[in-house]
């Protein structure tokens, strides 16, 4: 009796929320005002075999071959000694092949050379290898879609030229590589609808030479690369001020690869802040709130820091979305610096400044974005937003994101002032969608959806008369 009721009433109050509440958007809601992606299981049991202990084991690895100077020796003998870039070079490459032992054979472990020189911080001619690994992808079509994670292997100290001297390289970026090797190891346990490439290059130190080969390679293959994650001193150093919940994710605002006609628009429009560097930057962000990786993106709008560049630039040159992972405070006494003491301060780039527990937290950062990506369908093609009429609603359009996995799709906005997206509305499987919102006043996106709740990058919409 007292149970029929109750559910009686429970009945007519679900009634009454039906019919008394208009079907309004989804908000996103959390503590920084954008989004939360649906937690998948697979992907936050994989972050768990993510470990600090395998991180410190190869950044110390690295640090054992006493240089990795782009200049320095490469020779077989260097090699056999285990001294100078070719060591650590080869050494990359058995690491990887090991991870793909262990996955059956699931990676292709691959070598990208060239001959660099004589130029600027390059005296002579020399040869400049990456060392790579494709996960490729298990779905013919999505296997086109490639995401990417790089850090730089060669080191210096406080002579670019330095070919010899002691250039341990440990935060710098012996944290980046190790972070690229670890997600490789972990992420080859599982499957991918899309191609994941772990990918460590030469060369940064001269001049980003390495990844300026690789993303030319890549642009002329017309390799379709949805995002590149760079990490570049992510070694936490354990300075006091450092602050080990944060790490900083740099992403460009106006494209360096725009065209006129793009910078128009984006002059005319306000796309300033929609590069599509900045909508990874964003995904970081959304990943970072859904998973536990003991470490949070904090977005920062511009290229880089002051006075430095990063791999990621490369990238971004020939049009592709590129951002930098770089540890919150940075200690300059321990970056490009011989090793020495002065004065009672320690220089250098030595293991012992690095936290290793935080080098983990941000490869379970990189790893979990990599996977979401990997597993989210192709974003939605040809996004636009009718401009023909002045009226307060707005239209959108798309194609149907290709490789056939998204189910449906959602419109997201946020204020032209937000730095995160703030609203989304599901819109089923259409390819069009009119919301009750004037286009004047915010900045729109579409993102495709899967049947499991992966979403893909956002696209903003150009727009069409
Ligand atoms: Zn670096």
């Amino acid at each position: 009796m007292f149970r029929s009721n109750i559910s009686a009433i429970f009945a007519l109050f679900i009634i009454l929320l039906a019919t008394s509440v208009p079907a309004r958007p989804a908000q996103l809601k959390t503590e920084n005002s954008g989004g939360r992606l649906p937690a998948d299981p697979k992907i936050a049991a994989v972050l768990k075999q993510v470990s600090a202990q395998r991180i410190q084991a190869n950044v110390e690895k690295l640090v054992s071959f006493q240089t990795r100077s782009t200049l320095s020796a490469q020779d077989p003998g260097s090699i056999a000694a285990g001294h100078g870039i070719g060591a650590a070079r080869e050494w990359i490459k058995s690491e990887f092949e090991r991870y793909s032992r262990d996955c059956g054979g699931c990676l292709e472990v691959k070598t990208d050379s060239f001959l660099e020189g004589p130029a600027d911080r390059i005296p002579k001619p020399t040869e400049i290898t990456n060392v790579y690994a494709v996960l490729k992808g298990t779905d013919a079509e999505n296997a086109k879609r490639i995401v990417l994670v790089t850090g730089h292997y060669d080191s210096r100290n406080s002579d670019t030229l330095d070919a010899a001297g002691l250039a341990p390289g440990a935060n710098d970026d012996g944290s980046g590589t190790a972070v690229s090797l670890e997600c490789a190891r972990v992420l080859s346990k599982l499957k991918f609808p899309a191609t994941i490439i772990f990918l460590t290059v030469a060369g940064e130190e001269q001049g980003l030479n390495g990844s300026h080969h690789f993303a030319q390679m890549a642009k002329s293959a017309g390799w379709d690369i949805e995002a590149v994650l760079n990490n570049d001193i992510v070694g936490g150093d354990r300075n006091p001020q450092q602050n080990a919940s944060v790490v900083r994710v740099f992403s460009e605002g106006v494209p360096v690869a725009a065209t006129e006609a793009e910078l128009r628009l984006i002059r005319n429009l306000g796309g300033e802040s929609d590069s599509i560097s900045r909508q990874v930057a964003r995904y970081t962000a959304e990943v970072g709130r859904t998973y536990d990786t003991g470490v949070r993106p904090m977005l920062v709008f511009r290229l880089d820091r002051y006075l430095r560049g990063g791999d990621h630039y490369s990238f971004n040159q020939q049009g592709y979305a590129a951002v930098r992972f770089t540890e919150y405070r940075e200690d300059y006494n321990h970056q490009h610096q011989n090793v020495r003491t002065e004065n009672g301060i320690e220089y250098g780039d030595l293991p012992k400044f690095v936290n290793f527990e935080y080098v983990a937290n941000v490869a379970r950062l990189n790893a979990a974005t990599l996977a979401s990506l990997a597993l989210a369908p192709a974003p939605p093609g040809k996004v636009r937003l009718l401009t023909k009429e002045l009226e307060n609603d707005s239209t959108l359009t798309w194609e149907p994101a290709p490789g056939g996995r998204a189910t449906s799709y959602e419109v997201l906005w946020r204020a032209t002032t937000s730095p995160e997206w703030e609203h989304l509305q599901a819109v089923g499987n259409l390819t069009r969608a009119t919301l009750p919102r004037s286009k004047d006043n915010v900045v729109f996106a579409v993102r495709a959806v899967d049947d499991d709740g992966h979403r893909s990058l956002p696209v903003v919409p150009l727009p069409e008369r």
